[in-house]
């Protein structure tokens, strides 16, 4: 071991690894990596001349991970502002996302593509943006949510292929209806390149989300948004996403998409390893009331949602860090299941040594108050913001 490598030691009221609560707790970090965790005395013995940082009261965690973002604070991050929400990011506790995308202009689709490949291949600094997120086009008319269903359509094999070069294959996660086009039987492909094939804005059957999971379905887009329902005859999507353990769930919990009673049925009936917290945040998440473009979209926040001229619900105004606090006082759950969910679950989906404070794992850790507001948050080992 080394000791010329600076080290630094985070000691508080609360850990979550979030296996375990350790109270009080401490985490030791060096060269970007936990190197330790347990009680404040095991861990200051472990190398007493490392740089210590008290957090008092406050919480720590690992960083927390979005697998379903379109943007904050003005950034939409279909294009080129992800380095710009990366930076912000930090603020609210989130060291990595997936910037995803909407259905938009498919002449212009491509070009989007490319230049958020670049973007992703060229990043320094903030949250790390891990890949893309495909939402759309390749979803279900019937279930379009807030898109524009002139910009929907089917999956093709060869349409698929001119998404993935175009991005230089940074796309990780294609939500996609499977009961159209030729997804189905891509489902095999996605998972051979490493992207999680995600149901969702889908109007499928349960015979077919049955043969899309023996194909590999593992994952589903916002869970009860945007897919037919629960029906005691008809199971449809929501049915084949409680009833598949393969499924991990993606779930927004901002207390307007579903009602908290069933967040806490989807957490009871698949167990919290298997629910992903999301955000879905849209671009202007963070600002003020009022309207705002987004792309070919005009948006209204008001009332802490986000909504078309018409009333649907399109994207949320809430990042994670605030569902946990919906998680822990709505929902009823312990803020170490809450913590799983926004953490050691996306990490898990995409295969990272990521959303654990686990020696070996990327020292990507955030430090919540009692109000969930992030005072303090390291991506691999250095602090990206620091409010005290
Ligand atoms: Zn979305």
């Amino acid at each position: 071991m080394t000791m010329t490598e600076k080290a630094l030691i985070l000691t508080g009221a609360e850990l979550y690894t979030p296996t375990y609560l350790i109270a009080p707790g401490a985490v030791l970090i060096r060269a970007g990596k936990i190197m330790a965790v347990g009680d404040p005395d095991a861990v200051i013995a472990f190398d007493p001349a490392a740089e210590r940082i008290d957090v008092g009261r406050a919480k720590i965690m690992p960083g927390l991970i979005d697998l379903h973002i379109h943007g904050l604070q003005g950034f939409d991050v279909l294009g080129k502002y992800i380095s710009a929400a990366s930076n912000v990011l930090p603020a609210y506790g989130v060291t990595a996302y997936l910037p995803t995308t909407y259905p938009v202009f498919p002449e212009t689709f491509l070009d989007d593509l490319a230049l958020m490949g670049k973007v992703i291949r060229s990043q320094s600094g903030g949250a790390v943006a891990l890949g893309i997120h495909l939402e759309g086009p390749y979803l279900s008319p019937h279930k379009p949510g807030m898109c524009d269903p002139n910009f929907i359509y089917p999956m093709t094999e060869e349409d698929l292929e001119k998404m993935l070069s175009a991005s230089q294959n940074a796309i990780k996660m294609i939500t996609f209806a499977p009961e159209e086009g030729d997804s189905l039987k891509m489902i095999p492909e996605l998972i051979r390149r490493g992207i999680v094939p995600s149901i969702g804005h889908s109007d499928a059957d349960f015979e077919t989300v049955s043969k899309a999971v023996r194909f590999g379905l593992n994952h589903s887009t916002h869970t009860f948004n945007a897919m037919s329902g629960l029906h005691h005859r008809s199971p449809g999507v929501v049915g084949g996403v409680l009833y598949f353990p393969e499924i991990v769930a993606q779930i927004i919990a901002d207390g307007h998409h579903v009602h908290p009673a069933v967040i806490n049925l989807l957490i009871r009936v698949k167990g919290v390893e298997r629910v992903c917290l999301v955000s879905d945040a849209q671009p202007f998440a963070g600002k003020e009331n009022g309207r705002y473009p987004w792309g070919p979209y005009e948006m209204i926040i008001k009332d802490g949602t986000s909504q078309l001229a018409d009333g649907t619900i399109a994207g949320s105004v809430m990042l994670m860090n605030r569902m946990l606090g919906v998680l822990v006082e709505q929902v009823k759950i312990s803020l170490k299941d809450a913590v799983t969910m926004a953490t050691k679950v996306p990490a898990s989906v995409l295969g990272l040594n990521k959303g654990q404070l686990r020696p070996g794992f990327d020292a990507d850790i955030t430090v919540l108050d009692d109000r969930y507001e992030a005072l303090l948050t390291l991506v691999e080992g250095k602090i990206v913001h620091q409010l005290v």
